[in-house]
């Protein structure tokens, strides 16, 4: 026959089990780390390596970009378009220079494999939008004077 464990009034109404979840609650309350940040006052600090908002360098107000097609080669997203055009002074450069920023995935791959050091990610990650954002040559430009 088997017998059923006995068990006391107290372990009945769980009074020993809630004191200790109460403690436990009370302890994290009043002594842990705090985790939620009242953003947008506070913000976090994110690490260097962060990938975030694309821009394109500029020297002296051109564009490093020489419109080689390797970044859209290798983005894995295929989320880079890119129209090349000739000027007297270099051999080529992006007329057209967009980003499908909703399929992009944030691995760099772009920046890995320019050789003009031209495209790169930045530590800004507030680009949530409501509608389906392209960047384009000249917000591309724009976004390196806010990295
Ligand atoms: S970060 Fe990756 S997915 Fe985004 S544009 Fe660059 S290569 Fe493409
Ligand atoms: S890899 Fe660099 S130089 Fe080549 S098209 Fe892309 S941004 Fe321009």
């Amino acid at each position: 026959m088997l017998l059923k464990p006995k068990t006391s009034l107290v372990q009945k109404i769980y009074f020993v089990d809630i004191c200790k979840g109460l403690f436990i609650t009370m302890k994290n309350m009043l002594f842990s780390k705090k985790v939620t940040i009242q953003y947008p006052e506070e913000r976090r600090d994110y690490s260097d390596r962060f990938r975030g908002m694309h821009y394109i360098k500029a020297t002296n107000g051109v564009e490093n970009c020489t419109a080689c097609m390797l970044c859209p080669t290798v983005c894995p997203a295929e989320c880079i378009h890119i129209v090349a055009g000739e000027r007297p002074d270099k051999e080529k450069y992006p007329v057209q220079f967009e980003i499908d920023v909703l399929r992009c995935c944030f691995c760099g791959m772009c920046e890995e494999a320019c050789p003009k050091d031209a495209i790169k990610l930045s530590t800004i990650y507030e680009m949530s939008q409501t509608h389906r954002e392209v960047y384009e040559k000249d917000f591309l430009l724009e976004q390196r004077g806010n990295k």
